[in-house]
């Protein structure tokens, strides 16, 4: 063959490949809720390389290498769920950091949830031990809040103690850990001083990310609105913001004016549901009241999980049962808690983020929903996942939206996906074991 031939077939065959890839991965037909960027349309979404590289009312098929059909469902950025608890398996009874915790990837995935942040279940001397046990070894993208006190969650002994609440090494460990430590925490404290908050607090302010408070036990030393309009800087997280614990609500059933003066000064208010932080006789006059929450979270663990509290989804549901717009409960799952916890690279879908993406489906019918205290109220939506996409790569598909019919395969068929967009099916489609660091 003359060389001018050769070369112009490998340029072909170039411009072939090329265009053949400029996606790894194509979501066409579905509603795309992003709230960073002002969208709430149909559209399509390509991936490439593990990031967004295109959202736009058509993008070609034909440059993709796996094209998958949404039309009917919505294509959100990951969700984004700040307050879990997952320091699981250090084997201590009856501790946050041990047996009340849950493995991470059970929990996550399967209902669109890709970014987790666990909620001081570690501090800073057992912090290392939770980053090797769970964070290294899932594949949820696990941020954390690092308590401030020294041993974490281990139990009142260790949370009632003052003199493990100390500012420096906490904020020394969070700058050696910056972006994987998003806050710090102060949680569950029964006695009346302010000392957990303010220590909290320093911490923050030298390792400059926010705090999220639990208020711990209600003492007329410490008010929820010198709290909120005192103690904490814009930008920390009040959690359990339903409870009712800590007069939430007054006596006259208004949300308290401390609320809506901690939310004047910057304060972020997030659901943090759990076992026993989310009343229906709280949030319902709340959002009559317009008093939203700016994050949507489950303080998911082994007390919560089987309780009022489902997954993330559900309680997404119980906004939407609320009345809650179906893009106002998508931006406060996604791009508000990616903000809230600065990592602005999360929670949407502008080209070049990391390809974390949820395809919902709304689900019509006759569904309830119960709170902490096992109360319920009807609603007629529920959302399910259908898919779930981590770093650009398949995680978890209900119905095998991605697949091909086992009746069109060969007589003999094995991996059906590719590890350009597959990371579920092993071998050539995906490996197991922990993803490559
Ligand atoms: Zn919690």
């Amino acid at each position: 063959m003359k060389p001018i031939a050769l070369s112009l077939i490998v340029l072909t065959m170039a411009s072939y490949t090329f265009a053949q890839n400029r996606f790894d991965l194509l979501l066409t037909g579905g509603h795309v809720i992003d709230a960073k960027n002002g969208i709430s349309a149909i559209r399509d979404v390509g991936i490439k390389d593990g990031v967004i590289a295109a959202v736009a009312p058509r993008l070609d098929p034909a440059t993709a290498l796996k094209v998958v059909n949404v039309s009917g469902l919505y294509v959100t950025p990951g969700l984004v769920d700040i307050h879990v608890h997952v320091f699981a398996g250090t084997g201590e009874r009856n501790s946050y950091a041990g047996d009340n915790s849950l493995y991470p990837d059970g929990y996550t995935f399967r209902v669109g949830v890709t970014t987790v942040a666990d909620a001081g279940c570690a501090g800073w001397r057992n912090f290392e031990d939770f980053k090797d046990k769970i964070i290294d070894r899932s594949k949820t993208r696990v941020l954390a809040f690092l308590n401030i006190v020294g041993h974490g969650m281990r139990g009142g002994r260790f949370e009632n103690d003052l003199k493990d609440m100390e500012a420096a090494p906490a904020a020394e460990m969070a700058k050696k850990y910056k972006g994987l430590i998003v806050g710090f925490k102060t949680a569950h404290y029964a006695g009346p001083e302010w000392t957990p908050v303010e220590r909290a607090v320093e911490a923050g302010t030298l390792a400059n990310i926010p705090v999220m408070v639990d208020f711990g036990n209600d003492h007329p030393e410490r008010p929820i609105q010198d709290l909120l309009t005192k103690k904490l800087r814009p930008g920390d997280i009040y959690t359990h913001c339903y409870s009712g614990l800590r007069h939430e609500l007054d006596d006259s059933g208004h949300v308290n004016p401390g609320m809506i003066e901690g939310r004047k000064r910057g304060v972020i208010f997030d659901v943090g549901h759990g076992g026993g932080s989310f009343a229906w006789r709280v949030a319902v006059p709340a959002m009559q009241q317009k008093f939203l929450p700016d994050s949507i979270s489950t303080d998911l663990h082994i007390g919560s999980m089987n309780s009022g509290m489902k997954d993330m989804l559900n309680v997404m549901d119980k906004f939407l049962a609320m009345g809650m717009s179906l893009d106002d409960v998508i931006v406060r799952s996604t791009w508000n808690p990616a903000k809230e916890i600065h990592h602005e690279e999360l929670g949407n879908l502008s080209v070049g983020s990391p390809a974390d993406v949820t395809v919902l489906r709304v689900e019509t019918g006759n569904f309830g929903f119960t709170d902490m205290y096992g109360a319920r109220l009807s609603g007629k939506q529920r959302l399910a996942c259908e898919l779930t996409v981590h770093s650009g790569k398949v995680v978890y598909d209900l119905n095998g939206i991605t697949r091909p019919e086992w009746t069109t395969l060969p007589k003999d068929y094995r991996q059906t996906g590719d590890a350009a967009w597959d990371a579920i099916t092993p071998g050539r489609g995906g490996r197991r074991g922990p993803p490559a660091k």
